[in-house]
């Protein structure tokens, strides 16, 4: 039997060491900076859109492992995505942080996302693994993509 945790864990640390997307890009149509202050994350995110209006995003940060992890999945997952795509992602995610650890997440929509679910049986980590996902739904707001 592969140990799922355990593999799970190896994917959040190796988006934590190497990270995707990371620095920020020059001309952003929305820039915010969103903080965990119950942990010390803390999380600058540039949202751009592309002439066929598909996301990008990069962003710079520090804190703890799943928040940075977290935020690089993310930015990975909506790339060349439209706002109401990346939209119905952060909302499949935020439904997974949100139960506790009884839903897994759809992989066809989350990707390595999934890797997170458990981090939801750990209320003080939540914040964490939701700071990045956060920062972009705001940043769409104030791009005034969603509403
Ligand atoms: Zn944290």
């Amino acid at each position: 039997m592969i140990n799922l945790e355990s593999l799970y864990q190896e994917l959040i640390l190796d988006h934590y060491k190497n990270p995707l997307n990371k620095g920020l890009s020059k001309n952003p149509i929305a820039s915010v900076h969103h903080v965990n202050p119950s942990c010390g994350d803390e999380v600058d995110l540039n949202l751009e859109l592309d002439g066929e209006m598909k996301l990008g995003v990069t962003w710079d940060g520090i804190g703890c492992s799943i928040s940075q992890a977290s935020t690089s999945v993310l930015s990975d997952l909506v790339k060349g995505k439209s706002s109401s795509e990346a939209l119905g992602i952060i909302e499949a995610f935020s439904e997974v942080m949100s139960s506790k650890g009884s839903i897994s997440g759809d992989p066809e929509l989350l990707g390595d996302a999934v890797a997170f679910a458990g981090v939801s049986k750990y209320p003080a980590r939540i914040k964490c693994a939701l700071l990045g996902w956060m920062a972009l739904k705001d940043a769409m707001l104030q791009a005034k993509l969603i509403d």
